[in-house]
């Protein structure tokens, strides 16, 4: 691409920093809008995801090379029966390859390699319109006005940018949340039952599961017994309780997501007990003993392009999918990493943004079809577990998620 372009990111978490990276890189003058005021930091929990992209982060300089990571192989498919209360029996154990981390400690890498002058932080962006067509405006609250000649909106599954492209595309809650937790490796007396494992494990009464791996320390240690568990338990809940679970305790209430240690602990203990309820001693002992526990609902959103004229869609600010699919890290970081490379193939500017907004917006579908086909697999009709001999699982695992070579099916946020 002959010029450089001048060009607007909303958003410095992980896609807004991916994009700057790479747009930078490519010679282009980039300038982050970021509302918060200093760093951001992790709300406490892991992530998974595919190990082909963790290379890829690392081959391309975009994280350290020796970035603080956990390894899982194996995801076993885990049920409590009366046989097995302490553990559990296993249906079926699926191979997996898949890198495992802290979404602050990948935060932190990635801002490392962005410009401070080119990241400001403590600007919220209220609005943004296209003046002519090669020129898109950005509006803050403190009044001031930016032109661009391209806007990227990497403003989270809340996106302004969303709304702006897509008035008409929503925010749907899927009928169930991910109640989240974090407990030191040493609080148990061994951590052997995940060496190298992620299991899924299906509740004795209830539909959803229960998803537990190793990261890292929050020191990033990865020295055994100083690493941590990470779980995430999806509960079905109705929208309609929501209000009540959703108000800290403090009495505020919160959209979307409780941030660790806010949750009334009335709400913890019921939970606690569900778990106690539904799980095999040693998984319901690990989330018994996890304090600062926290709430993210889960919604979808799709969108029908990832553009319009100069102004586009990263990240959670494009489709929304469930956390069983890559799309925690993986969206965000391709999508930026594919951008850069648009911009770098095509003639024109408005070809590049044209053909990469096609393309996200094809592996958006993917990637929602995936989200869907998991959710029923995992949520609404799991397998039983218990019972279930290793062929029937196996057969049941092909035939409900479709095998996608590109992003897995293994990554969880
Ligand atoms: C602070 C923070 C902590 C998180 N911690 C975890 C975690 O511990 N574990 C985990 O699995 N996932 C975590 N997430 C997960 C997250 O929800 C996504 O999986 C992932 O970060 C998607 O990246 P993204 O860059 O598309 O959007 P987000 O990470 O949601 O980032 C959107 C960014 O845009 C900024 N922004 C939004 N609106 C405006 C505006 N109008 N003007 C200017 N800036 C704006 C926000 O402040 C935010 O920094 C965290 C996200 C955030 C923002």
């Amino acid at each position: 691409m002959a010029n450089p372009l001048n060009i607007g990111i909303v958003g410095g978490s992980i896609a807004g920093c991916s994009a700057a990276i790479y747009l930078s890189r490519a010679g282009h003058k980039v300038t982050i809008f970021e509302r918060s005021t200093g760093k951001l930091q992790g709300r406490g929990g892991g992530i998974a995801t595919p190990m082909a992209t963790f290379q890829s982060l690392v081959e391309e300089d975009v994280i350290d090379a020796d970035f603080p990571h956990t390894i899982v192989r194996e995801m076993p498919f885990v049920a409590r029966t009366p046989n097995d209360v302490q553990l559990g029996r296993t249906a079926w154990t699926l191979s997996v390859d898949l890198a495992c981390f802290h979404w602050g400690s990948l935060w932190e890498n990635l801002r490392e390699r962005v410009d401070d002058r080119s990241y400001l932080n403590e600007r919220h962006v209220t609005g943004a319109n296209m003046h002519g067509s090669d020129t898109a405006i950005l509006h803050l609250e403190d009044g001031s006005t930016h032109e661009f000649d391209l806007v990227l909106f990497a403003d989270g599954y809340h996106s302004l940018g969303r709304r702006l492209l897509e008035p008409d595309s929503e925010l749907r809650y899927r009928g169930y949340l991910l109640w989240r937790g974090l407990l030191s490796e040493a609080s148990m007396r061994n951590s052997d039952p995940l060496a190298e494992k992620m299991p899924r494990l299906t509740y004795a009464q209830l539909e959803g599961h229960l998803v537990i791996y190793i990261v890292p320390g929050i020191d990033g240690s990865t020295t055994e017994g100083e690493r941590l568990y990470n779980w995430g338990a999806y509960i079905p809940v109705d929208g309609d309780e929501l209000p009540e679970l959703m108000t800290d305790r403090e009495g505020r209430s919160h959209i979307g997501s409780l941030p660790p240690g806010s949750m009334r602990r009335e709400n913890e203990k019921r939970l606690k007990e569900l778990m106690g309820a539904n799980l095999p001693g040693y998984f319901a002992e690990i989330i018994d003993k996890s304090e600062n526990t926290f709430i993210q609902l889960i919604y979808t959103a799709d969108v029908q392009a990832y553009a319009r004229d100069r102004i586009g869609l990263l990240g959670d600010a494009g489709d929304v999918v469930q956390p069983f699919t890559t799309s925690g890290v993986f969206k965000g970081f391709n999508n930026a990493r594919d951008l850069a490379a648009a911009l770098n193939e095509q003639q024109s500017v408005d070809d590049a943004v044209a053909h990469w907004s096609q393309t996200q917006t094809q592996r958006g579908k993917r990637i929602l079809t995936l989200g869907e086909q998991m959710e029923q697999a995992f949520i609404w009709n799991p397998l039983d577990f218990a019972s279930a001999d290793a062929a029937t699982t196996e057969a049941w695992w092909k035939s409900s998620v479709a095998e996608d070579e590109e992003f897995g099916f293994a990554d969880e946020r």
